[in-house]
């Protein structure tokens, strides 16, 4: 009897620790089911594949080649559209490419695009990591270098060596302050080519956010990982509700944000809210070109021109 009693308390005891536990979790546990959810009615393939000869077509060229290759893709496409650019040299190549107006040594907002791929493999295409971003970014440079509307205080970084530790971006950073840039603001596009932008909580490392109180912060992954560094998703760089963008305060992402965020700037990390297809194709050979979505890159660019001429 006693001991009946003695495991009764304990049952009851492990109970209440695991629902206070559900309970300040909570958004995070939604997040997890929502996501679930989201898998039984995913579908890997694109509704709207992109039109190889529509305004996107460029990342069909760009899947095929390496990221040296896509470095020098980038200058050409610039070249080619008379704007002027800055190539910042990185240790081991994959140069970092600034598109500004370089005489502004005014406070600056940047939107910014990793180039290189995941791996220089034959069959990895990289697509929505991050092929997709670097062509929204073209079409926006090209689109408002035509109407002149280029703003003085906006500019645009492709990054290399972001799949190396976000360490294209690093570099900048120091360049930047070492070269007296005054950098406001850092929009980051990373994975996005698929449903709707999401801002993600930028951080260190990946995970699910997960709070047991007076021990730790774990980050789910695999492995999970305690008390990693993230910072809070920051509405002062884009109002976020007022262009539609999502924001995810529970799913912690390691990108070029990151890199800004460690040096006190603010940065945001824009992505798609389709965390299922990026979980699944990510870093794979799955991450391929006709999974992408044309009216996710035209909603996209969209976005960030009727931002860019608000600033
Ligand atoms: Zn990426």
């Amino acid at each position: 009897m006693h001991k009946k009693r003695k495991i009764f308390l304990v049952f009851i005891l492990v109970s209440l620790l695991a629902i206070f536990l559900v309970a300040i979790n909570f958004s995070s546990f939604l997040e997890g089911i929502k996501f679930l959810y989201n898998g039984l009615t995913y579908s890997e393939i694109s509704n709207n594949p992109i039109n190889p000869n529509g305004k996107y077509g460029a990342i069909y060229d760009l899947v095929k080649i390496f990221s040296i290759e896509r470095m020098e893709y980038i200058r050409k496409y610039l070249n080619s559209k008379n704007i002027d650019y800055k190539l910042i040299p990185n240790p081991g190549g994959e140069d970092n490419i600034l598109v500004s107006n370089i005489s502004n040594k005014d406070s600056y907002t940047l939107i910014v695009a990793h180039y290189d791929k995941y791996t220089e493999k034959e069959d990895y295409q990289g697509a929505l990591d991050n092929a997709a971003s670097v062509v929204v970014l073209l079409n926006l440079i090209s689109d408002l270098g035509d109407k002149k509307l280029l703003p003085e205080n906006v500019g645009f970084l492709f990054t290399g060596l972001e799949e190396k530790g976000i360490l294209g971006s690093q570099y900048f950073v120091y360049w930047a302050k070492a070269n007296n840039y005054k950098i406001k603001r850092a929009i980051v596009l990373d994975m996005i080519g698929r449903g709707n932008l999401m801002a993600m909580t930028p951080g260190v490392k990946n995970g699910l956010k997960f709070n047991i109180p007076f021990v730790a912060e774990i980050l789910i992954n695999f492995p999970p990982v305690i008390n990693a560094k993230y910072w809070n998703i920051d509405n002062s760089i884009i109002d976020f509700k007022k262009y539609g963008i999502k924001t995810n305060n529970n799913v912690v992402t390691t990108s070029d944000a990151s890199s800004f965020l460690l040096l006190g700037i603010p940065a945001a990390h824009l992505s798609s809210d389709n965390i299922w297809h990026i979980l699944n194709v990510m870093h794979t050979n799955k991450d391929t070109i006709e999974k992408l979505d044309e009216k996710s890159l035209e909603n996209a660019e969209r976005i960030l021109e009727n931002y860019i001429q608000s600033l």
